[in-house]
């Protein structure tokens, strides 16, 4: 088999957290985050960091640099005393607020540490209230830093450390003056740490002025070698992902899968959503004991179970050949992570894929990945609900077009011939008998759904109608043995309801649902509301913003009446038309 290789000079080094001589507050609220091991800049920069070294790194956004400073500010800020003691200057308000939320994730069982957000554009009042309030550790963006420390609501005096993230988007943005001033009037007995992916002069300039014989770190790859497969990326909103995973599952039917995740709680969730929309999924991670893991690896190396989600680490042992497809649902940390993962498959000479989800700024961390594995990942288009039915409607036809060719079903010529004696047309009759199909099996999908306490989040996914006797739900059983005790997971699928609710809908308690008529029927807005009104007999007020597309309909619907909406409408008769209502996540 054909494979690239590209020889970069120093390996990379990760370490496990524990061997970074870290507290065990910090070690707990790691393993909350779900980390499972440190990246190769963690590895690197907290040990000098935790010894009260400077460190200049230089590497990108999804390297994990936010927990290799944020760590060392942690452990290193004394929670009796209020006062600033770490700042982070961050180029943009986003940015800022993301550091800010990893340093609280980070240091949840830490008590009395506190950070503060401080950046332009929010009110001064809160910022002034935060700061009287006392925090150890800002996060801000420079410009607002330096208007407070002219108010003189902002004081340096207990400054140990200056972090400068992403020094050289700084610079782009004109803040090297106050960045300038900032570290000039913080105490010279400091820690300074600066990231930055390029090092133009100036930010050299800077290294040289204001840091101590820093500890230099640079992450470079290994050795890669990458296999010759086809690589394919969507371009995803994280809210969407699995939507448009189960959509490719669907419509390429997938059967023999790894999923990889970032974390054990993403693994645990996906495989949830997985299971409960009925495919045969299991999970592999690091909390789980070996013989566990064994048995699981066992399952699915016998194909018991078509998709194995799992952690990189987890997936370490794993040796399976044949995998269809290795889906990124979480971007990988690195090249070398991603070559690992997608090596699993295309073995043997077998044709593989990989398919990697990438979302917003992620992207920029895919083409470095693309650098360094040289490129040939391509761009795809997620599929739509529309491709995905006709995909189903194809299968329908098929097996129904080989099941009259074979003759293989049981003749019910009475039952047909009264129907006809009535006056129906065998064409009306025949449509009949499949729209019954499509409402029983609506029924049963939302029964079984109701049954186990999850209506709100698991419609049926995919419109039914015309969905023939090899969809999923029928084709794979619940793995009810495998799920967790009833009471536990309510209480986990509370907290993902309103992930949920935010994921499909723009407002707050709303759900965005997708119909399969638009513009191109003239259909109104006002004959939305009259259909979900009338026929699912919902409040009108519980019906929120409409967007008319040319063949579809976006809909938003109080969440507590989106599955009456779901289940009345779904199979009847509109405009000419049948209706098909299914949740919309990635509109
Ligand atoms: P950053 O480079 O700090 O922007 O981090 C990029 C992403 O990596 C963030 O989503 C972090 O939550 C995640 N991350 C940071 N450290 C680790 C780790 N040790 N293991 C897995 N994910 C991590």
């Amino acid at each position: 088999m054909p494979q690239d290789r590209h020889r970069r000079p120093k390996p990379m080094q990760k370490k496990l957290f524990t061997e970074l001589g870290l507290s065990p507050e910090l070690l707990k609220a790691i393993n909350k985050v779900g980390y499972e091991e440190a990246t190769p800049i963690q590895s690197e920069a907290i040990p000098p960091l935790m010894e009260g070294k400077d460190v200049v790194g230089q590497s990108q956004t999804g390297s994990g640099k936010t927990a290799a400073f944020a760590i060392p500010a942690i452990e290193k800020a004394d929670p009796a005393n209020r006062a600033p003691q770490t700042i982070v200057l961050c180029p943009t308000r986003e940015l800022a607020l993301q550091v800010a939320e990893e340093v609280a994730k980070l240091a949840a069982f830490k008590r009395g540490i506190r950070e503060l957000p401080v950046y332009g554009g929010q009110s001064y009042e809160r910022q002034f209230r935060g700061l009287k309030q006392g925090a150890q550790i800002i996060v801000g963006t420079p410009g607002r830093i330096m208007d407070h420390l002219e108010r003189g609501t902002l004081q340096l005096d207990q400054i140990r450390m200056i972090v400068l993230d992403e020094a050289d988007r700084m610079l782009d943005m004109g803040f090297i003056d106050d960045i300038r001033t900032i570290l000039k009037h913080a105490p010279a007995e400091r820690q300074t740490v600066l990231f930055s992916a390029t090092l133009p002069r100036p930010i050299l300039e800077l290294i040289r002025q204001f840091t101590r014989d820093p500890v230099n770190i640079r992450i470079e790859g290994q050795a890669l070698t990458v296999p010759a497969i086809e690589q394919v990326y969507y371009e995803v909103d994280r809210r969407a992902k699995l939507e448009v995973l189960c959509r490719i599952i669907d419509l390429h039917d997938v059967k023999y899968g790894l999923i990889f995740c970032a974390t054990k709680a993403m693994v645990d969730d996906l495989t949830e959503h997985l299971q409960a929309r009925g495919y045969l999924a299991d999970k592999l991670h690091g909390d789980m004991s070996q013989a566990l893991r064994e048995r699981t690896m066992g399952r699915f190396r016998r194909r018991a179970v078509e998709f194995l989600i799992a952690t990189d680490v987890a997936a370490r042992g794993l040796d399976v050949e044949d995998i269809e497809v290795v889906f990124n649902y979480d971007l990988p940390q690195d090249a070398e992570d991603y070559v690992h993962r997608i090596g699993r498959t295309g073995r043997a000479g077998k044709s593989g894929k990989a398919i990697t989800f990438v979302g917003g700024r992620e992207i920029y961390r895919l083409q470095n990945i693309m650098r360094f594995t040289k490129g040939k990942i391509r761009r795809e288009r997620p599929p739509s609900v529309e491709e995905v039915q006709e995909k189903r409607e194809n299968v329908f036809f098929e097996s129904l077009r080989e099941m009259l060719d074979k003759g293989e079903y049981k003749r019910n010529d009475e039952l047909v011939d009264r129907l006809l004696d009535l006056g129906h047309s065998p064409t009306d009759i025949a449509s009949a008998v499949l729209h019954m199909m499509s409402a029983e099996k609506t029924r049963a999908a939302s029964a079984d759904v109701a049954e186990k306490g999850r209506a709100h989040r698991d419609f049926p996914r995919e419109p039914r109608e015309f969905s023939g006797p090899r969809d999923r739900r029928e084709r794979r059983p619940r793995d009810d043995d495998r799920r967790a005790p009833r009471r536990e997971r309510r209480g986990r699928d509370e907290g993902r309801h309103d992930e949920r609710a935010a994921a499909v809908s723009h407002e707050a308690g709303m759900l965005r649902l997708v119909l399969n008529i638009g513009k191109a029927k003239h259909i109104q807005p006002g004959d939305v509301v009259g259909v979900i009104a009338g026929a699912a007999n919902v409040p009108r007020e519980s019906i929120g913003s409409i967007k008319l597309l040319p063949k579809l309909t976006l809909v938003d619907v109080a969440e507590e009446h989106a599955e009456t909406v779901i289940r009345k409408l779904n199979g009847i008769r509109f405009k000419g038309h049948h209706l098909s209502v299914a949740p919309a996540t990635d509109f």
